[in-house]
Order: C-alpha cells, then structure tokens, then sequence
C-alpha cells in the first residue's frame, strides 16, 4: 500500500502525490515565543519531526519549514509586563526552543523564520487583498472579509449560514461562535508602545494569520505539499491561512493537510491558560531524559490524544532500555551458525515497520514491528542460530529504522558555557564603546543574547548573567 495520509481537509485518507516529483515541501506553525514551550507543544512538533524522517527514509527530498511567531497580542502584553523590549524578550526563548528541540531529539528545521523578518511581504499580500476586494480598511486597521472567500469554512466544517456580514474580531485568537471578518493588521494603538512598524499601509503590527500565509509562500511558493499543526490551529489560524494565501494568489495552498491531537493531563488539554503544563526543563529536572520524553510523546498515534503521565514516562524508560540494549548486545556479539530464518525475520519487521508509518504514521503498528523483531533476534541468538552476517544485517536493519524514530542519539551539552569568551567579549564591546563604534557594541550584546546570554551595564562595569532558566 501506497503512503497516505488522514487529511483534515477532504477527511479522507489520502494517497500522498508530492507536486513535484520526489520532492516533499512541508511547513508547521511553530512556537509562539512569549513563553517556553510545553511538553503538549513538543507532541506537535515530534510528530511533524517523524512525518519529516519518514518522507527522508522513503528517499523523498524534503524541505521543512517551521517558522519563529515574534509578534502577537501575548508577546506584546508580556514583554510589556517584564518592562523588556520585544526583540530581547523573544530570544531568550527563541534560544530556549532550540535547545529543547536538541533534547528532544528533533532535526532542526531547514528554514526557521521570525515573522517580523517578513512584514514587508505581509504589507504586499494585504495590498492585493484590498486590491482584489477581499480586505478592507477601518480606522488603519485592515480585515478580511471572509464572505469574499467562497471556501471559507471547508477545513473546519463552519456552518455559515448564520453569518453576521460586517461583523469583525480584532484579536488573533477566538471561538468558531464568533466566525467573523478578522484582522490583518491591526493600526498602532497607545497600548502597543513603541511595537510597531512604519509602512505603506500605516504604522501598525501584522495580525498573526498573515503571518504564516507570508512565511510559507516565501519560502515554499504559493501551492506546497503539507501543513502541520495541533487541532487548535485548525480554526480560526489555518481557516484563515487558507483563506489569505488562496484569496491572494487565487491557487489552491495546501494538498494535505495534518492535525494532531493534544496532549492532555486528567481529560484537559495541556495549555500555558490552564496552568496544568509541564515544560521540559520541569521534567528534566525530574531526573527524565529528553530521550524519554521524546519516547513518549512519539509512541502514539498523533490523531489520538495522549493522557500525560509519569507511569508513562516510567514505561517510555523501559521501553528505550530494551531498544538500546538489544542494540549494543547485538553490536558485541560474535555470530553462531545460521539456521536460515533471520532473513524472513527482518524482511517481516521491514513490511510491518513500513505497512504501519504508510499508514497516515501509525506509529503503534510500526513500533509494535520494532519490538517483535527484538523479541525475534534475541530468540535467534538465544538458540544460536543467527550468524555473523545475519548480525550484521539485523542491526543495518535497525538502525535504519532509527533514522525515523531516533532514540539512539547522543544530547549536546549545549548548557556549556564559555566564561573566558564572554569576558572577552564584553572587553571587546567595552572597547567598542570607548572608540564610539556603537554598532559593533550591539552588535556583540544581540549576538551574546542569541545564545542566551544577557548583558547588564551599571557603573561598576558590566555583567553579564544566563538568560533564562
Ligand atoms: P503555540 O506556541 O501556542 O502557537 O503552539 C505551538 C504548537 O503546539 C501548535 O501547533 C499547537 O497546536 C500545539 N499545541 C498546543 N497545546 C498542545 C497540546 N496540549 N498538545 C499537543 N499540541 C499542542
Ligand atoms: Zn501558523
């Protein structure tokens, strides 16, 4: 069976034809940074690294895009309520979000950009909007009028006869019982501070649905393959993704579209609002790897909810010694006479590992292969029946399944941190200030921020102290 995958839009199991022959254009929303990111944040993100590694070990050339959100309503109130500028507010958990993809095992993105890199392309998409007749300006602030977009409603199922025309929501986030005209660009406001951008369409900030619609035709054109994301961005965010990117460049944007359900604590889904979150620095510091939480969040299927537990976590430990003890006994063994049947024992787990993930990435199937075939070549070794050759095979074997489920992999000590340098550095930048080139003295504070590192001058000299954490 071909690979296919349950597609939110047509909700159908599709067959998965890329647009262009083997290659695989992919892009998921990614972390709002006003905060760290949750364990149930990372369910969605492993996922979508699985789907990645997937596509790579069906030999598909893949470009995966997961872009950074900078500007929000919630950034813009909580680095208000921290008195922080916006930019250094953002990187400390920008920087916070790469480790934990490290931890957590995750190939980094190929392309990872912050939406306030790409306000001018969200100023032009709502030009031709407004061009077209599809937005509309209030007071300087801009909306779009969903009744111009006659699929309006398909992906998440609206019923939109009960339509109020004109009605209108300002802010990013809201209900399917206010389905309305929603915002753009929303026009400065005394609120806002000094956020703000200076543009053709005014002095304003982008809404956060344009903000996608712009990242993902920058970089993967207007028609890619597949979209991404948790339940919750199904309405109103990528209701609206389609809605925008379709009503500008009049093609359709996106051929499969995933969605992933939540991870949950006691029947609640797990959110920053409800206050019952774990991040992964909570658990790590529980004395959990990010191995094994990597483990957990990966070993059920993503269309299924996952109840969050530490009995779970106990288990996904277990689970993870078995997988990498058999590895490292198969590695020192010395190979007995071969009985003949391990090929048939590795051709089974290959179809089963395979039949499973085709399958819109049953990883349950898939994992379940894994095991039987651990429990099969120790039985083999056991009776002394697998030979050397056959050793050598069954861990070719197993490794290339691990290029998909990566629990082997080694974590960074990406903690480290180099006093000496950052003394020198703020040596340099002292000098810097001293011989009034400004721009190199910032540019050495925004470079030592990016990795998490923040500078406090006083008249003793300057300090400096770990970011975040
Ligand atoms: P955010 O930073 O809030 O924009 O969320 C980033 C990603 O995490 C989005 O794809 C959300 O749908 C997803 N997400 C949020 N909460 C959960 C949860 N409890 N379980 C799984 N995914 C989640
Ligand atoms: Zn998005």
């Amino acid at each position: 069976m071909a690979l296919r995958f349950k597609n939110s839009y047509t909700r159908r199991k599709d067959d998965f034809v890329p647009i262009e022959d083997n290659k695989v254009k992919v892009y998921t929303c990614g972390p709002t940074v006003y905060n760290y990111q949750h364990i149930g944040n990372f369910r969605t993100f492993i996922w979508g690294d699985l789907l990645r590694r997937y596509l790579l070990y069906k030999g598909y050339d893949v470009t995966y895009v997961m872009n950074i959100t900078d500007i929000d309503d919630k950034i813009i109130r909580d680095s208000q309520a921290k008195k922080m500028p916006r930019k250094e507010f953002i990187e400390g958990y920008v920087k916070a979000f790469k480790d934990d993809l490290d931890s957590l095992g995750l190939m980094r993105p190929d392309v990872q950009p912050y939406a306030t890199d790409h306000i001018d392309g969200m100023v032009k998409m709502i030009q031709t909007l407004v061009e077209k007749g599809i937005a509309y300006e209030v007071d300087g602030n801009y909306y779009y009028k969903i009744s111009a977009f006659k699929d309006y409603g398909k992906l998440a199922n609206l019923d939109m006869g009960g339509l109020k025309h004109g009605a209108r929501v300002a802010s990013d986030e809201y209900e399917k019982d206010s389905v309305s005209d929603f915002a753009l660009w929303k026009a400065w406001q005394e609120s806002d501070g000094d956020i703000f951008w200076d543009t053709p369409i005014g002095k304003g900030r982008p809404g956060w649905h344009i903000e996608c619609s712009v990242m993902s035709s920058e970089y993967l054109g207007n028609h890619f393959d597949i979209h991404t994301g948790g339940v919750d961005l199904m309405f109103p965010h990528h209701e609206n993704e389609i809605a925008q990117s379709e009503g500008c460049s009049g093609e359709k944007s996106v051929n499969y579209w995933l969605h992933g359900e939540h991870l949950i604590v006691e029947g609640k889904k797990m959110s920053k609002s409800l206050g019952n979150f774990y991040t992964l620095r909570d658990i790590l510091d529980k004395g959990f790897s990010g191995m094994v939480v990597r483990y957990l969040l990966i070993s059920t299927y993503y269309r299924q909810q996952l109840n969050f537990t530490f009995d779970g976590l106990e288990a996904a430990r277990s689970a993870l010694e078995r997988y990498n003890g058999f590895i490292s006994n198969l590695e020192s063994y010395a190979g007995a006479d071969s009985d003949g049947s391990a090929d048939a024992v590795i051709e089974k787990a290959k179809s089963g590992f395979e039949d499973a993930l085709d399958d819109d990435l049953n990883i349950s199937g898939a994992l379940g292969a894994v095991f039987d075939f651990i429990r099969d070549i120790n039985r083999l070794k056991a009776e002394g029946k697998l030979s050397a050759e056959e050793r050598d095979k069954a861990l070719e074997t197993i490794k290339k399944f691990d290029t998909v489920l990566n629990f082997t992999y080694q974590t960074g000590a990406s903690d480290d941190i180099d006093e000496a340098e950052i003394e020198a550095l703020i040596q340099k930048r002292a000098d810097a200030k001293k011989n009034k080139d400004f721009a190199l003295a910032d540019k050495i504070r925004t470079d030592l921020l990016e990795t998490g590192i923040i500078l406090e001058d006083s008249r003793e000299g300057t300090k400096w102290k770990k970011k975040i954490g």
